[in-house]
């Protein structure tokens, strides 16, 4: 059995300073498929010293320097594609197709922000117009620093590249940590950072959990920013944790996001966009749509078209072409989505879908779909994240009932109008809080625009030139003219 007890530190791998280790297991099969350290604060120390060391020579590139070594990561993963999206299927459970859209995500996002890093030249020392005659003023982005990249098991390779991708075009040095979940994936970054002869301490990748690494790393003095995708629970932490230094935070946190389907909706077509919202990477999706507002003209025959694809829906092995949809990805997932089922039996939710009710393969810690109607607004299962394959919908009378229910929530990540009239559509799309809505589509994510949420889903963007901006600190030159 793999034991990962090495830390990638300074571009060399050295035993962690931590005795705990954590297993690793295949959602599919429950076996160990390795043993990961759980780190140790000496290690983070370690880490942020060459971070430290490698910033000013790093930073002293230009963006087009540093580009070129973009273009080598995204270059490098597109040659390891194929054995990368089988270790992603192994390692989290998604289906390899699912998988496979992963790793297209992750290279278009390295080679997107090469992009970026060229541009930021042509940006720096730009004249500012002022009013006042006799000053000249000029605008510069330096990069923040040293940065801490914190991320969570539903997408590990894309979560790591929309924060290393822009912090390294930016000039910023990181120290990056995978989620303990699923750390076998982006060991392939410190594996490339070798090929591309990435300066060392550039990029430092540290194994742990949040006790061994998270939280040293949030709460370093060394670090100059931390960028944290996960839980609101922990990122509350991360904040407080920074809020110590008055370091800043960027946060893509939790979702619980709308899809409005409107009564001039083909039902066919809007339920394979519902399914495509919720089920994808079985429901473990920070944007999954996982509130369905359907007008009542169309509530019938849209559930009907759902329930009939939910049953056909082929749970089994992710490695395995026909697969639809393979496990959740741990024990501890599958066991707190089982909680939400059982709090939906408390309260009388009307299952049109019982995930429970249909055979599961065995072994792993698969869960069928399940779908809830005319669920209440005061549910837990309406308010709360569940990070899983459930969907509850209710019924609305118009625009204006499905708009004030869709903004009725803690968060405002994503959202979905689905609406034959493209204008109508555009008019609700604009009254949502979400930071990302899909208008008659399925979740398309591309590398040019934003991603990050409205209240509780975060505070911050990625992607585009915002998830530049993120890593990026602004300095202007003021001179008599
Ligand atoms: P999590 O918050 O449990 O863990 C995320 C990461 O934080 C892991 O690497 C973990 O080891 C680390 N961590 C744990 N305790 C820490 C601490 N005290 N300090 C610093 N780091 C610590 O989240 P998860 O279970 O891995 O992921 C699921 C959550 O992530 C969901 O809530 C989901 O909505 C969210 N998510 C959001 C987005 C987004 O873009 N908004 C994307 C993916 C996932």
């Amino acid at each position: 059995m793999q034991v990962l007890n090495q830390q990638f530190i300074d571009n060399h791998w050295v035993a962690s300073r931590g005795e705990r280790r954590l297993p690793v297991v295949n959602p599919t099969t429950e076996e160990t498929l390795a043993e990961v350290t759980a780190g140790h604060p000496d290690d983070v120390d370690a880490a942020v010293a060459a971070a430290h060391r490698a910033l000013p020579a790093w930073q002293a590139l230009s963006g087009a320097e540093r580009a070129a070594y973009l273009e080598g990561f995204a270059e490098a993963l597109s040659r390891r594609r194929d054995a990368l999206v089988r270790l992603s299927s192994t390692n989290n459970g998604k289906v390899l197709a699912e998988a496979g859209i992963d790793l297209d995500d992750a290279i278009a996002c390295y080679r997107y922000y090469a992009g970026e890093a060229r541009r930021l030249d042509a940006r720096q020392g730009q004249v500012v117009p002022l009013e006042m005659e006799g000053v000249e003023a000029r605008c510069y982005h330096d990069p923040v620093g040293v940065v801490g990249l914190i991320t969570p098991w539903n997408f590990p390779l894309v979560t790591s590249a929309w924060k290393l991708a822009p912090a390294l075009a930016a000039g910023c040095t990181a120290v990056l940590k995978p989620s303990e979940v699923t750390p076998l994936p982006e060991r392939v970054l410190a594996e490339i950072a070798l090929e591309v002869k990435l300066p060392a301490g550039v990029l430092n990748l540290l194994h742990g959990d949040g006790e061994g690494i998270g939280a040293p790393l949030a709460s370093h003095p060394g670090i100059d920013k931390v960028s944290f995708t996960g839980s609101n629970r922990v990122g509350e932490a991360v904040m407080r944790a920074a809020a110590a230094g008055t370091r800043g935070v960027s946060l893509e946190l939790g979702g619980k996001s709308p899809i409005l389907v409107m009564e001039d909706a083909d039902p066919e077509q809007a339920a394979d966009w519902v399914m495509a919202g919720i089920y994808f990477n079985a429901g473990q999706i920070c944007s999954a749509t996982s509130r369905l507002l359907v007008h009542r003209d169309i509530a019938e025959p849209l559930y009907a078209a759902l329930a009939k694809r939910i049953d056909a829906l082929a749970l089994g092995d992710p490695l395995v072409d026909g697969s639809d949809m393979g496990p959740l990805t741990s024990a501890r997932q599958r066991d707190a989505v089982l909680g939400y089922l059982a709090i939906a039996d408390q309260e009388g939710l009307t299952a049109v879908r019982d995930g429970r009710r249909r055979e599961m393969p065995t072994p792993g810690f698969f869960l069928a779909p399940s779908l809830y109607r005319d669920v209440p607004v005061t549910s837990r299962l309406w308010q709360e994240e569940i990070f899983g394959p459930v969907l509850c919908g209710r019924s609305v009378a118009d625009d204006e009932e499905a708009i004030t229910l869709a903004n009725a929530s803690d968060f405002g990540l994503a959202a979905t109008v689905i609406c034959r009239d493209k204008a109508r559509a555009s008019a609700i799309a604009r009254r949502l809080q979400s930071g990302t809505t899909w208008i008659n589509s399925e979740q398309l994510v591309l590398p040019q625009t934003s991603w990050g949420g409205f209240k509780r889903s975060g505070i911050g963007r990625e992607l585009g030139p915002w998830g530049l901006a993120a890593y990026l600190e602004v300095k202007h030159c003021l001179i008599p003219a």
